[in-house]
C-alpha cells in the first residue's frame, strides 16, 4: 500500500480540521482528493508529507511510519504545495539545478525531470517569463527530481487557463503512470478525467470514497 491514513485528527486551536479521516491507496492509483475550501485538503496533505503533526491517528508512506520517521518518508514524496511556491527571478534550469542541490539529488536527474514535464524549450528562460500551465510544469518538475513513488499535489489546477489545464492533467497522467499521485482539487470534472479513485472530504470527514467506476454508477445517489 503506498498511503495509509488511519484515524487521524488535526485541531488548530479551537478550529478543527480533521475529524478521525481514514484512507487509503494502492500503488500506481491516480487519487482526486476533492472537497470545498475549508475541508481540510491542505491539512491532510502537510500531514501525509510529514511537514505538521496531527493531534491524533497514524500516517504511513510506502509502508514508512511519517509521523515517526518523516525524513526518511519524504525521501518517498514529491509535494507541490498549494499556489506552486516558486522564484520566479530564476532560470528554469537554474532552479531545479538549486532544488537538486538542497534535496541533495543527483545532477544527471534535472535534465531527465525537464524533458518529462515538457519544458525543454523553456529551461534557459525566466521563470516569470514563463505562463502559469508553463510554471507548474517548473513545480511538477521540482516535486520529481528525487524520483519519489508518491506525489502530493495541492491544487495543480487552481488558477489556470482551459488549455493550460488540459496540458497539466495530461500530465498528470502521465506521471500517474509510474507513481500513485494524490491531489488536491474542487472540480468533479477533474476527478472524472484524470483519477481512477475519488475521496471526497467535507469539514474534516470523508464523505464518499470509491472507484470512479462506482462512481459513476451510483451518480444519483451523491
Ligand atoms: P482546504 O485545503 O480543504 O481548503 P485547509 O486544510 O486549508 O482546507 O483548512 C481546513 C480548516 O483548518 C479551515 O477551517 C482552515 O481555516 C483551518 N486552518 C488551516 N490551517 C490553519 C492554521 N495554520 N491555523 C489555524 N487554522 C487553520
Ligand atoms: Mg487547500
Amino acid at each position: 500500500m503506498s498511503i495509509k491514513v488511519t484515524s487521524v485528527s488535526k485541531i488548530y486551536k479551537t478550529q478543527k480540521a480533521l475529524n478521525a479521516i481514514s484512507f487509503s491507496a494502492n500503488k500506481g492509483q491516480i487519487i482526486g482528493f476533492l472537497g470545498p475550501n475549508g475541508a481540510g485538503k491542505s491539512t491532510m496533505m502537510k500531514i501525509l508529507t510529514g511537514f505538521i503533526k496531527p493531534n491524533s491517528g497514524t500516517v504511513f508512506v510506502n509502508e514508512i511510519d511519517v509521523l515517526q520517521n518523516p525524513k526518511e518518508a519524504q525521501k518517498n514524496i514529491g509535494y507541490l504545495p498549494e499556489h506552486n511556491p516558486l522564484y520566479t527571478d530564476m532560470y528554469v534550469r537554474e532552479y531545479l539545478q538549486f532544488q537538486a542541490a538542497i534535496f541533495k539529488v543527483d545532477k544527471s536527474q534535472i535534465e531527465l525531470c525537464i524533458e518529462k514535464v515538457g519544458l525543454t524549450a523553456e529551461a534557459n528562460k525566466k521563470i516569470n517569463q514563463l505562463s502559469k500551465g508553463y510554471q507548474q510544469r517548473v513545480g511538477l518538475a521540482a516535486t520529481i527530481l528525487h524520483n519519489p513513488k508518491v506525489l502530493i499535489l495541492d491544487e495543480p489546477t487552481t488558477g489556470l487557463d482551459p488549455n493550460q489545464l488540459l496540458e497539466i492533467r495530461e500530465l498528470i497522467k502521465e506521471l500517474g503512470k509510474e507513481k500513485t499521485v494524490l491531489f488536491s482539487t474542487h472540480i468533479m470534472q477533474e476527478v472524472e478525467a484524470v483519477c481512477d479513485r475519488v475521496i471526497i472530504i467535507k469539514k474534516g470527514v470523508v464523505l464518499v470514497d470509491k472507484k470512479l467506476s462506482e462512481l459513476q454508477d451510483n451518480a444519483q445517489q451523491i
